[in-house]
């Protein structure tokens, strides 16, 4: 992958070179100048786009490690699910299917099956079912 910068650094030099030979230059120079500009533009907006992207994806993966650092989920293994690491009454589970394949936490709701993955958890301890079920 070129760097952007150095991309979009060699078209602005054929502009330079455009502008400093415009009078003097015949028609089949120009053409190709023309040409290599377009070429090297072309590519910086390539590059540029991926690297939007690229920072799209760290952005959101950045996101997910902050909010796993400040809100931690530990599992349970008497439930089979997981909870969250300040969730002392076991009020919430997450399906760990999601969260151990994909880092996803998704909140099991008023059901045992994850809306998800549609994993079905049937281990939870009776006081979690009771509370899901209420
Ligand atoms: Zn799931």
């Amino acid at each position: 992958m070129s760097d952007p910068i150095s991309l979009i650094n060699g078209a602005i030099t054929v502009i330079t070179s455009i502008r400093n030979q415009f009078k003097k230059i015949d028609q089949t120079r120009f053409e190709s100048i023309i040409a290599e500009m377009t070429r090297q533009l072309t590519e910086a907006q390539v590059e540029i786009s991926a690297l939007i992207q690229k920072n799209l994806d760290l952005e959101k993966e950045n996101r997910k490690l902050l909010d796993d650092k400040e809100h931690p989920l530990v599992f349970d293994t008497k439930d089979g699910v997981y909870y969250g690491a300040d969730d002392k009454d076991h009020s919430m589970p997450y399906c760990p299917h999601c969260y151990d394949a994909d880092h996803l936490k998704i909140h099991l709701m008023s059901h045992e099956v994850c809306r998800h993955c549609r994993t079905s958890y049937k281990k939870m301890s009776d006081e979690t079912k009771r509370w899901l079920s209420s």
